[in-house]
């Protein structure tokens, strides 16, 4: 197992649902954090650099990462999280959600990961990129959506070609549904009634925390993960 005692993890989109589980569990496990969201929350966490940080704008993603290098000597982890979606027909979608998802969901991933890698170089490091099903599978009515996390699955997977012989692994979490804030309004439904039976923050969150934990020597590429209640699309 690797020990996470004192790594340092930068967790964009952590202010809420998935990226605060995982916040809080690093945390947990001695981590210290640089935690970006447009809030700013840090989520009345100790060992964490917060500030409100649009991963839209790589200055202020680039500013958040060199603090809490600075804080804390260095990065190991970046799990890029921060997420928007919208569901509904293709051209119904409007301009601001169509930018938003691709801004948001594919840039900011990019923007992350080019923001903290600067800091992991010469260190074991961990890229996590909280990608999708909606980035293995071509789904209706989400095809924007897919597009921004087909991309981040991509991006992901060539950087692991890339850096693994520098000692960084990189690894796909692509969750089905989660309970969570998440395109509730944009698609999904109005109540958070339409979340019944997905699964929780915590449970995407102990996979990101499993990845992290495996011994060096092994890395795992993607995991995907399901409700009981939601099917395999084959
Ligand atoms: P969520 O509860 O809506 O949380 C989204 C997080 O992203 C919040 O912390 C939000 O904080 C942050 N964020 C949004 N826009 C941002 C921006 N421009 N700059 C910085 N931070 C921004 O969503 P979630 O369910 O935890 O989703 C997290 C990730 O998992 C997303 O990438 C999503 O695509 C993926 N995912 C979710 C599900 C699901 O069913 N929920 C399934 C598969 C994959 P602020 O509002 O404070 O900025």
């Amino acid at each position: 197992m690797t020990d996470l005692n004192g790594k340092t993890a930068v967790i964009t989109g952590a202010s809420r649902g998935i990226g605060a589980a995982v916040a809080r569990m690093l945390h947990e496990r001695g981590c210290n954090l640089g935690l970006a969201s447009r809030s700013g929350d840090d989520l009345g966490l100790e060992r964490a650099v917060a500030r409100p940080c649009d991963v839209r704008d790589l200055d202020a993603i680039v500013d958040l990462c060199d603090a809490t290098a600075e804080r804390f000597g260095g990065i190991d982890i970046v799990v890029p999280n921060a997420g928007v979606g919208a569901y509904g027909p293709f051209l119904d979608l409007s301009r601001e959600h169509l930018d938003e998802m691709l801004d948001v969901n594919l840039k900011g991933t990019v923007y992350a990961i080019r923001a903290t890698l600067p800091h992991m170089l010469g260190r074991e490091g961990d890229v996590v990129t909280l990608a999708s099903e909606a980035g293995r599978r071509g789904l209706p009515y989400e095809a924007v959506y897919c597009a921004s996390k087909f991309g981040q699955v991509g991006l992901t997977r060539a950087l692991d070609h890339e850096l693994r012989e520098q000692g960084i692994r990189c690894t796909n979490v692509c969750p089905g549904g989660v309970a969570t804030d998440f395109a509730l309004e944009e698609g999904r439904g109005r109540t958070r009634d339409a979340l019944a039976g997905m699964m929780s923050a915590e449970d995407v969150a102990e996979v990101v925390v499993f990845a992290l934990e495996r011994p060096r020597h092994l890395r795992i590429l993607e995991t995907a993960l399901r409700p009981a209640s939601e099917a395999s699309w084959g």
